[in-house]
């Protein structure tokens, strides 16, 4: 068994764990950054960077190269499938509030590759992909920490443990926490496609939310490529769902030619609706899907992740930099980020999924015609910006001591 000894390990490479593990490597703490993977995971999940996110890596230099990279996008769409209609809001109207009035749309992996490849340049820390977490054991003066290579075991003493290790959690698992919530009954199907569909979709923008009785939409521009998120019925076989058949029914509906239209990925994905009990246990914090699972209409789960790795970290640098208490500054982490998860993220990820399904007895139009109202009232239009821009989500944890 090989041994090591560091001051914090973090569990998972994703954007999460990565930006946590700079952010601690930028400020002169040693830092590991255990990966499962033989490098950081190349999937198509997150794809939208808001404005705070943007802020808050703009500190590290990389929101430039993110805006290089992405696609800027000031607008978005709320829209009806059956008769067209676009409610439009533009970012723009709140400039005053944020340097990025607008989100980045970007594939999340790009982020984690470049934090991680910065982490490795700096002086005391250190990144092991190949690595994966297996188990932990904390005393009153720190965690031992093991991992499994492929040639063998790691052991390292930290004073503490970060789990960003994404929503099957082992760290959680460990510490046993209720993680709370429920499952979606319906299956979210994932397309991508190189299709140029703003050629075929009048007045379409970047990010495009459409709501439908039958099928609801999610239409996504990232650089390359489309992504076309549908809901698909939980007792179909996934072999049903990935075949061409599904593929052309969904863009014949979309487009009229289904069968002409090629994409580069079919994913499936179940969505959850969780918030773990607690995200603190002494020495060991949970951070990003591994403390929070939500829908991804809105696209907040990987930036609220990131408003977790952001506040913990700022936590222990004044830990280690300005002798502060590690238990009162925890517990300022975990009350602050727990009620903003709660209070914010699920419940505006909720009711931004019940916009997009239509629901029963004319409910979908009560809350169209909410929508259209609050579109067309300045006062309640810069509201509902300043909520979907997570920028409100930042204000209330702010406010809690
Ligand atoms: C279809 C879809 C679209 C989405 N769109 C958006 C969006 O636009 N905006 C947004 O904010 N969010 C979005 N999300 C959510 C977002 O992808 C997640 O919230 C985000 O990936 C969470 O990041 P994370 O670093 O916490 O976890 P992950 O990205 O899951 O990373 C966890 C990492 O830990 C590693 N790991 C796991 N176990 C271990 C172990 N035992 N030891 C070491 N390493 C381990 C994994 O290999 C992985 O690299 C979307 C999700 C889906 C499914």
């Amino acid at each position: 068994m090989r041994h090591l000894k560091t001051q914090v390990v973090i569990a998972g490479a994703g954007p999460v764990g990565s930006v946590a593990a700079y952010y601690l490597a930028m400020n002169g703490i040693d830092v590991i950054l255990l990966e499962s993977g033989v490098d950081c995971a190349l999937d198509l999940r997150a794809s939208t960077f808001h404005p705070p996110t943007l802020e808050m890596l703009d500190q590290f230099g990389i929101t430039e190269k993110l805006i290089a990279r992405g696609l800027k996008a000031p607008i978005y769409h709320f829209r009806e499938r059956k008769t067209g209609e676009v409610i439009d809001f533009d970012m723009t109207e709140i400039a005053d509030e944020t340097r990025f009035p607008y989100r980045i749309q970007c594939e999340q992996y790009h982020l984690s590759r470049m934090l991680s490849e910065a982490v490795l340049a700096q002086p005391g820390a250190d990144v092991k992909f190949s690595h994966r977490l297996v188990g932990f054991n904390q005393d009153q003066d720190g965690v031992d920490i093991y991992a499994e290579s492929p040639t063998d075991i790691l052991q390292i003493r930290a004073d503490f443990l970060i789990g960003a290790d994404g929503s099957n959690s082992i760290v959680r698992k460990w510490l046993d926490v209720d993680f709370d919530g429920f499952t979606y009954p319906e299956k979210f199907l994932c397309y991508t496609t190189e299709e140029r569909l703003e050629d075929k979709l009048p007045n379409l923008c970047h990010v495009n939310y459409v709501s439908d009785p039958n099928e609801w939409m999610v239409l996504l521009k990232v650089p390359s490529l489309w992504r076309v998120l549908v809901p698909a019925k939980e007792e179909q076989p996934d072999a049903e769902l990935l075949a061409d058949h599904k593929k052309n029914d969904v863009f014949d509906r979309l487009l009229g030619d289904g069968a002409g239209v090629a994409t580069e990925h079919r994913t499936i994905y179940r969505v959850h609706q969780r918030v773990a009990k607690k995200f603190v246990h002494d020495r060991v914090s949970i951070i990003g899907d591994a403390a929070h699972l939500n829908n991804p209409i809105g696209g907040f789960g990987m930036n609220s992740g990131i408003h977790d790795a952001f506040n913990l970290c700022d936590k222990l640098v004044r830990i280690y930099n300005d002798a502060a208490d590690a238990d009162s500054m925890l517990g300022l982490f975990e009350r602050q980020r727990h009620k903003t998860t709660h209070d914010f993220i699920q419940a505006q990820t909720i009711r931004n999924m019940e916009y997009l399904s239509e629901g029963e007895d004319g409910v979908h139009d009560k809350r169209k015609e909410e929508m259209m109202r609050l579109h067309d009232d300045p006062e309640a239009r810069r509201g509902f910006l300043l909520r979907q821009s997570m920028i409100e989500s930042l204000e209330l944890e702010k406010a809690v001591a």
